[in-house]
């Protein structure tokens, strides 16, 4: 998702007191571990008028374990009213957002079985989509209604009943859609069919990749639709785009970056990861998202973020940023996807990044550094990138500002391009399609750059703490140390000694070198997410 706006501020703050919905929302419970996803069928009719919706979502599923208690989970003020299994309706033990339907057929391990879960009622209204979702009922300019679902955070079971954790990826997903006939809805994947009655329509969506909850989403406005075919890594991809019937102009004018966005990011991330699916951009009443194969947008046909430049350094007023950032996720979030809320920095870092690897493609590594670092000042440092694991806990918001710096970072560590650049291919590669944790990711930059970043990433990921250069100068001897690091913290640092640029390694004791004229002069590599102290 787009980082938090100042107007949105104070929607994200810590948690720091977890209850036992948390943990029932957070957790692989054993209720949910006994049975691996295959395939979703959600069939429902969305009622603008009335903000409602109703519906079952069919699940197909393989069971793992001998278990026979299946945990569901579906948000009030929606209401889970049915189970079914095998024309038998299931008892339900309701338990908050948490649903236990106790199944009356033996579950045979290695055998598929379908269960339909029914439900209706209002959903949450979305307080600040994205951040704070839900469904956005609104309306566009001609009085229709628009409205679109945005849940990350919050949870896929605030707008259907779902097994609401991200661990386990459905395998592919139809999604039927029955809306108001002037109306169009537009979801995931590719369109399969559109199914006339006398006042709806219904939009079945099929979707042959994996995806996870909260990629999931409905969009329902007066759309019109243009699309380009894009030659790509892959071969031929549909770029689809869906826009308010008056913004077409503007949107074709605007979406140009769409196909140059696909260029820069099979570049440097390779292959775009739904080719079967399609990519398409659609316009939603809220900022953007990254719903898998459908990006929503709602930047207002303007480059920046609302018209800003987040790094202030005017490089950001290059690209518009929803269609970058929240495209990027297609390779961080969607392809790659954490196991576990805590570990979201695996969307947000990477993808920040990206937004200066598509200004590296296009405009040069030194326009890239300065945005990246121009970006810096909206760093707090107030709590840990990594949240609490277990219940649905996400880090801090610097999980995108610093979490791209620590990747720059990185960069400057390897010190050769065109080795990261086949690491973060080699990333959506190897974790193709999977859900991971922060060690899985971890271990394999350890393993793929030759370095050990154990203490790197217990730096940047646990800690608030900025590592600190400190120093001093006398005449020809330069002594300087590491301060406020981890234990064995020892990253090397570039530096310039009257202009010669050389490697330092400080460690937490004082090292010392000796020049052979007086020190004149001494910089640090700007690149280098740190703090310095001249003593
Ligand atoms: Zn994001």
């Amino acid at each position: 998702m787009p980082c938090v706006s100042i107007s949105a501020q104070g929607l994200l703050s810590e948690k720091n007191n977890f209850t036992r919905q948390d943990t029932l929302r957070g957790s692989i419970t054993p209720e949910r571990s006994w049975w691996d996803l295959n395939y979703y069928h959600l069939d429902i009719k969305v009622d603008p008028d009335k903000k409602f919706i109703s519906g079952k979502n069919t699940i197909q599923y393989t069971v793992l374990k001998d278990h026979s208690v299946m945990q569901i989970d579906l948000q009030a003020p929606l209401n889970l009213t049915k189970a079914i299994q095998n024309d038998k309706e299931l008892k339900i033990k309701h338990d908050g957002n948490a649903h236990f339907i106790n199944l009356i057929e033996k579950q045979k391990i290695g055998d598929i079985y379908t269960i339909e879960i029914h439900y209706q009622g209002n959903p949450k209204e979305a307080v600040r989509a994205p951040w704070d979702g839900g469904i956005s009922w609104k309306k566009d300019q001609n009085g229709n209604h628009f409205v679109a679902s945005s849940c990350q955070g919050l949870g896929a079971s605030v707008w259907w009943p779902c097994k609401d954790h991200m661990y386990d990826e459905v395998d592919s997903m139809l999604i039927s859609v029955n809306v108001p006939k002037n109306l169009m809805n537009v979801s995931n994947g590719r369109l399969r069919r559109v199914e006339q009655y006398t006042d709806t329509k219904t939009y079945s969506w099929f979707v042959k990749n994996p995806i996870n909850n909260y990629g999931v989403n409905i969009n329902i406005g007066d759309y019109a639709n243009f699309s380009e075919v894009y030659n790509g890594l892959g071969g031929h991809l549909d770029m689809d785009y869906y826009v308010l019937k008056d913004n077409l102009e503007k949107a074709k004018e605007q979406f140009k970056q769409a196909p140059k966005m696909m260029k820069a990011f099979e570049h440097w991330f390779g292959q775009y990861p739904f080719y079967a699916d399609s990519f398409k951009l659609v316009e939603v009443p809220y900022l953007g998202m990254e719903h898998q194969s459908s990006v929503t947008y709602g930047n207002g046909y303007k480059n920046g973020y609302l018209g800003n430049d987040l790094s202030g350094t005017g490089w950001g007023l290059k690209f518009d940023f929803i269609i970058i950032h929240e495209a990027g996720h297609e390779w961080f979030a969607n392809n790659i996807t954490n196991k576990d809320a805590a570990d979201m920095w695996i969307h947000e870092g990477f993808t920040t990044y990206s937004e200066n690897l598509f200004l590296d493609y296009y405009y040069g590594k030194k326009a890239s550094a300065d945005y990246v670092i121009g970006t810096r000042k909206n760093i707090q440092n107030d709590r840990p990138l990594i949240g609490h694991y277990g219940v649905n806990s996400e880090g801090s918001g610097d999980m995108y500002y610093k979490g791209a710096n620590m990747l720059h970072t990185l960069r400057q560590l390897i010190e050769d391009d065109e080795k990261w650049r086949q690491i973060l291919r080699g990333l959506n590669k190897d974790f193709f399609h999977q859900t991971v944790t922060t060690q899985q990711i971890e271990n394999y930059l350890s393993d793929k750059t030759g370095i050990d970043l154990t203490e790197f990433f217990n730096q940047y990921l646990r800690t608030t703490k900025i590592p600190t250069l400190e120093y001093a100068i006398d005449k020809n001897e330069l002594k300087y140390r590491w301060t406020h690091i981890v234990d064995k913290f020892d990253m090397p640092i570039q530096v310039r000694i009257n202009g010669n640029e050389q490697w330092l390694f400080p460690k937490s004791d004082w090292q010392k070198i000796t020049s052979e004229l007086n020190i004149v002069s001494f910089e640090v590599d700007r690149d280098f997410y740190i703090d310095v102290n001249k003593l």
